[in-house]
C-alpha cells in the first residue's frame, strides 16, 4: 500500500455498508480521509443479483456495481481493494494489510459473512461443490449452470430457491434437499413454506423435505450425493445454501467482544470506542436480543447510522428491517421481523398473490407479500408506526389494505 499512515476513518470491508457509511459521512460533511480497505476486487457492489439475474446473464457485471469509479474520486474516498486485513492493534490504533500498518482515528469492521461449507468427511472438499456470496463464486459457477445438467442444492432458504429458480428456468434438473420439516423453516411460517414449495414443484424442482444429507459422493469432483434415509442421488454439481457465519475473526483476535457476531450497541460502538461495525457482521441490541440481520436494507440503515455517530451525532438505531426475494415471477416483499410470533393471518387474492401477516398476540410484528407490493407497503407503514390492524381486517379481501392505515 506504501502509505504506512493513513488515519481519519478506515473502513475492513467494501461492500454495501462500507459504501453506506463512506457516502453518508461525506455527506455530514466529514472531511478526514475515508479509506475502504476490501479483500475483493471489485468496488462495493449489489449481490442480490448474484443468485438471481446476474446468474441468469440477465445482467452485467458493471451493472452490479453500485456507484461508478468517478464516486469515489469525486468524494474523495480511497478504494483499496484486493487487500485483506490481517489483525487489527486497537492498542496503536493500527491495522495490518499486506506488510504495511495503517493508522485510523475511527474503525469501522464490516466484513459482512461467509457461507457455511461441509465438512471434508461429508465431502465438502470435493470439485464442483459451490457456495454463493461474491462475484467470483458465481462466475466459477456459472458455466456449470447450463440445460440438461443435474443440480443438488443443499438447503432450501432464500438463496438455494432463488438458485433453483434461475436453474430451472435454464431447463437443468434440480433436486433440493432440506434437513428441516419444511423449506424456509428459519424464516418464515408453513403459510409461506406452502407457497413456495407448490410454486417450485409446479416448476420440476424435486424438494425433498426433513431429509438430511449424510455426504456427497464423488471422486474428486461430486459426482452425487447419500441422504441420511439411503437413497442415493446423481449430481452433475452442487449448490450449498446452508447459511452463514459472521466474520468477526478479527474483531476477536483484536479483544472485541462478540456475540452472534461482532458485538455494537445501539449506536454502532463495539467494545472498543473508537471501533465500530456494521451490516452482516455486526448484531446489536433489539427487543428480541443482541441480533443480527443479513440485508440490503440494515447494511444501508446501520451504515448510514455510524456515519452520524463518528460526527458525534449520539443516535440510536431503530432497525426497519425489510427484504426481498425473486423466483420465478414471485417477487416475495418481506416487512418488519418475525421473530417471536405466535399466530399468523393469510390475505389470499389468487395461487400467485398472497400475503402473511405475523402477529404476537394482537401485535402485528411482519408481513411477506408474495406478488403484492400493496400489502408490503401497507404492512411497512404499520409496522413501523406500531399499529396492528384488526385480523379480521386483514383476511377480508373486501376491504381496500389502505383502509387498515386509517383503522
Ligand atoms: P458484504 O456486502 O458481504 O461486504 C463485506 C465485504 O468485506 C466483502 O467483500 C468481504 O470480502 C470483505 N472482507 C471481509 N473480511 C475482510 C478483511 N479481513 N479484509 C478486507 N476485506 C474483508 N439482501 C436483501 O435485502 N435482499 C436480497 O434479495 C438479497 N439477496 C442476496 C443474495 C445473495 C446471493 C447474497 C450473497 C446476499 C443477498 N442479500 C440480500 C444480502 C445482502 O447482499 C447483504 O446483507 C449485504 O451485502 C451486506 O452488506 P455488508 O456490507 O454488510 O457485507
Amino acid at each position: 500500500m506504501g502509505d504506512n499512515t493513513i488515519k481519519g476513518t478506515v473502513i475492513v470491508g467494501a461492500g454495501q455498508a462500507a459504501l453506506s457509511c463512506s457516502s453518508k459521512l461525506r455527506a455530514l460533511g466529514y472531511e478526514k480521509p475515508i479509506t475502504l480497505i476490501g479483500e475483493e476486487d471489485f468496488p462495493p457492489y449489489q449481490r442480490p443479483p448474484l443468485s438471481k439475474a446476474y446468474l441468469l446473464n440477465e445482467t452485467g457485471r458493471e451493472d452490479l456495481f453500485l456507484r461508478p469509479s468517478s464516486f469515489y474520486e469525486d468524494q474523495n474516498i480511497s478504494l483499496k481493494l484486493g487487500q485483506r486485513v490481517e489483525a487489527i492493534d486497537p492498542a496503536a490504533k493500527s491495522l495490518t494489510v499486506g506488510g504495511d500498518v495503517v493508522e485510523y482515528e475511527n474503525l469501522v469492521l464490516a466484513t459482512g459473512t461467509t457461507p457455511r461449507r461441509l465438512p471434508a468427511a461429508a465431502g465438502g472438499d470435493l470439485g464442483n461443490c459451490f457456495t454463493i456470496r461474491s462475484i467470483a463464486d458465481i462466475d466459477r459457477l456459472a458455466p456449470h449452470v447450463r440445460k440438461g445438467q443435474r443440480l443438488l442444492v443443499i438447503g432450501g432458504g432464500y438463496i438455494g430457491l432463488e438458485v433453483a429458480a434461475v436453474a430451472v428456468k435454464l431447463g437443468l434438473e434440480v433436486t433440493l434437499v432440506e434437513a428441516s420439516e419444511r423449506i424456509l423453516q428459519r424464516v418464515a411460517a408453513p403459510e409461506t413454506s406452502d407457497y413456495f414449495r407448490k410454486l417450485h414443484s409446479e416448476r420440476g424442482v424435486r424438494i425433498l423435505e426433513s431429509t438430511s444429507l449424510e455426504r456427497l459422493e464423488g471422486e474428486g469432483t461430486v459426482s452425487g450425493a447419500t441422504l441420511a434415509n439411503g437413497e442415493t442421488l446423481a449430481a452433475d454439481f452442487v449448490v450449498l445454501g446452508i447459511g452463514v457465519t459472521a466474520n468477526a475473526e478479527l474483531a476477536e483476535q483484536a479483544g472485541l467482544s462478540v456475540e452472534n457476531g461482532i458485538r455494537t450497541n445501539e449506536k454502532g460502538q463495539t467494545s472498543d470506542p473508537s471501533i465500530w461495525s456494521i451490516g452482516d457482521c455486526a448484531s446489536f441490541p433489539h427487543e428480541r436480543g443482541q441480533i443480527r440481520l443479513e440485508s440490503v436494507g440494515h447494511a444501508i440503515d446501520h451504515g448510514n447510522l455510524v456515519a452520524a455517530n463518528i460526527m458525534e451525532q449520539d443516535k440510536s438505531y431503530v432497525a426497519k428491517p425489510w427484504f426481498w426475494s425473486d423466483q420465478y415471477e414471485v417477487k416475495l416483499q418481506i416487512a418488519g421481523l418475525n421473530t417471536g410470533y405466535d399466530n399468523v393471518v393469510v390475505r389470499k387474492s389468487d395461487d400467485i398473490v398472497q400475503s402473511v401477516w405475523y402477529y404476537e398476540g394482537d401485535r402485528l410484528l411482519a408481513v411477506d407479500a408474495m406478488n403484492d407490493a400493496r400489502a408490503y407497503m401497507v404492512g411497512k407503514r404499520l409496522i413501523e408506526s406500531g399499529k396492528s390492524p384488526s385480523k379480521d381486517m386483514v383476511s377480508d379481501l373486501s376491504i381496500d389494505l389502505k383502509a387498515l392505515l386509517k383503522a
